[in-house]
């Protein structure tokens, strides 16, 4: 299920990339300006500063990361089967990328941390059923 997921930042795509929120000021942008910019964030050792002048986009550089937008993984939700999204990394966190992946649909969240559970409706309603399951199995003795 995981798959090699730092494989895929490597072809970042328009494509790939979610739409952004209206409260993103990157929301302002070309598609073409943003990939250019990930590419050149990820991809190259040019200042962040720099690659804003570049590609004309105005944000503080320190607020890139906050950003970032999210892409579409190749892992499907095991609920409806639409793909799931992951938020990108900063820079540095780009090698040990393990994003917690997220259905834009149900909203399910499948996350790295062992310890975190998904608490989205279809994840509470399966959890009930198997309760219930739980609770029966007693009940016949
Ligand atoms: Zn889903
Ligand atoms: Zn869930």
């Amino acid at each position: 299920m995981k798959g090699d997921l730092s494989i895929e930042l490597f072809k970042i795509t328009a494509e790939k990339l979610r739409p952004l929120p209206p409260f993103n000021p990157l929301v302002n942008y070309e598609t073409t300006s943003i990939v250019a910019l990930l590419n050149a964030y990820y991809f190259t050792d040019e200042k962040i500063e720099r690659i804003l002048v570049h590609q004309q986009i105005e944000l503080k550089p320190n607020s890139l990361v906050r950003c970032l937008p999210n892409v579409e993984v190749e892992a499907q939700c095991v609920y409806c089967e639409s793909n799931l999204n992951a938020k990108l990394p900063s820079r540095a966190s780009k090698a040990s990328w393990q994003p917690d992946l997220v259905c834009s649909q149900c909203q399910h969240i499948i996350y790295q941390a062992k310890e975190k559970t998904c608490a989205c409706e279809n994840c509470q309603l399966a959890d009930e059923k198997k309760t219930f399951a739980f609770k029966s199995l007693f009940r016949r003795k």
